[in-house]
């Protein structure tokens, strides 16, 4: 059985949580894309974690945790975060890393910053993880893949060639230090001796544990919004962050994925620029952002504050349909519980006309939020396990959004705790 977990927002909805939990219930967990560029924030009995790359089921020794051929995969970064765990008494976990993945390289990430240093205040807010240079390089053709570490007269004769096109852009484009062929393939041979223990032919892995019934989850990172295709264009990452593309960049059939769970937050919070109708400022935005979360809302990888807003029922409606979600699970609800009144965003105005229908980036520049109130439940909610349980507002609350979003809630999370959760 597959099951995919992903996000209907900007990301940050809290889907490491959830992923958490249910991979206490699964066999593998995979990550399908993305790199090290997001972050999941997980808190349990080994301490309180943010993870950049590694999958959340490396807390359980029950699971086998693997990078997907569809992942930027940053050596270095995958050895110092199993070390870190390990070094916080977590037991090694269990890890395969796909011989077709390809390879972060240290110049994406100069290139990245460069980049950004270069378009100065037209930057595009990345992370500089160089993962917008590293998926440009795999579609063009010059990436380097796991399987190639293996191969020592490829490898040498591709350092050269790439160091020469890549130093054309770094002497004349960015006026940067140039790449030294021989060391980059010293780089090269360090990164094949630190994942050589992981390196696995993943899709045929995957494939015979799914005829094995094995449960397998895929982790997506990022929300719907920031998808390259169908997200807030070109404010987005460079990997499709969509469930359908789990079974490409883990190697599945897309029919094995049954169960698309998709989190979706009781407000809205994004890092970096682009469109956010339902954004707010000022006073009411810093309280937002300072009750927010687990201490505030703050970029798990960058620590930049995030930009606060109400729930939007136009991008998370559009955001769940393109996972194609079989079922929602709502998180961060308990933040709301100081509002005397909850503003929600019901419809966008753009030209005079409302719509319920999530625009393409050009309308979107031009839309403004039509808002509905509901009124709040004034009460600390955490702590409570039962549905009939929470405040009758609170209830409200969460089926307004359901009919606003056609899939059924069938979570609800009240709390940053592994088990601070209401299934309904
Ligand atoms: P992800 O990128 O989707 O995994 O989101 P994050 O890991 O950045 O999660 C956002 C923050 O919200 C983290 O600090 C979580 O610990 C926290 N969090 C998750 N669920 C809840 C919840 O239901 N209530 C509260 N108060 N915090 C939560």
């Amino acid at each position: 059985m597959v099951r995919a977990i992903v996000g209907a927002n900007w990301g940050d909805e809290g889907k490491g949580k959830i992923t958490d939990m249910l991979g206490e219930k699964s066999d593998i967990i995979v990550r399908f894309q993305g790199g090290s560029n997001a972050g999941h924030t997980i808190i349990n009995e080994y301490g309180k974690f943010a993870l950049h790359l590694l999958p959340s089921g490396v807390f359980y020794q029950h699971t086998t945790c693997v990078i997907g051929n569809g992942v930027a995969l940053n050596i270095p970064y995958l050895q110092r975060e199993i070390d870190d765990i390990v070094s916080q008494g977590v037991p090694k976990p269990h890890i395969l890393v796909s011989d077709r993945a390809q390879i972060l390289m240290p110049y994406h990430i100069d290139f990245d910053a460069y980049e950004e240093e270069r378009l100065g205040g037209k930057a595009f807010g990345s992370t500089k993880s160089g993962i917008a240079p590293f998926y440009s390089d795999k579609y063009a053709k010059i990436g380097f893949q796991v399987s190639e570490l293996f191969d020592e007269d490829t490898l040498k004769e591709k350092v050269v060639r790439i160091a020469e096109q890549k130093n054309i852009l770094l002497e004349h484009m960015y006026h940067k230090p140039l790449i030294d062929p021989d060391e980059l393939l010293e780089t090269l041979h360090e990164y094949r001796d630190i994942v050589k223990p992981y390196v696995a032919d993943v899709s045929l892995f995957l494939n015979n544990a799914i005829k094995e019934g094995k449960t397998i989850l895929l982790e997506g990172q990022l929300g719907t919004l920031k998808d390259p295709d169908f997200g807030i264009y070109p404010m987005v990452t460079s990997s499709s962050t969509l469930a359908s593309y789990g079974a490409i960049g883990a190697g599945i059939p897309c029919y094995e994925i049954k169960d698309i769970i998709t989190v979706v937050k009781a407000y809205s919070s994004a890092v970096g620029g682009g469109e956010f109708v339902s954004e707010i400022f000022g006073k009411e935005a810093d309280e937002l952002r300072r009750r927010g979360g687990d201490g505030g809302e703050f970029g798990a990888t960058t620590g930049r504050p995030r930009r606060m807003g109400w729930f939007d029922a136009v991008a998370s409606r559009y955001g769940v349909r393109m996972q194609g979600a079989t079922e929602v699970a709502l998180t961060v609800l308990d933040v709301l519980g100081y509002l005397d009144e909850i503003p929600v965003c019901v419809g966008y105005e753009i030209d005079g006309e409302v719509t319920k229908d999530f625009p393409v980036t050009s309308q979107l520049k031009k839309a403004k939020p039509v808002y509905e109130t509901l009124p709040g439940w004034k009460e600390d909610i955490r702590g409570i396990t039962e549905y009939d349980k929470l405040p009758e507002n609170c209830r409200k609350y969460i089926e307004f959004i359901e009919k606003e979003l056609g899939v059924p809630i069938t979570m609800v999370s009240n709390g940053p705790g592994r088990h601070e959760i209401i299934y309904r």
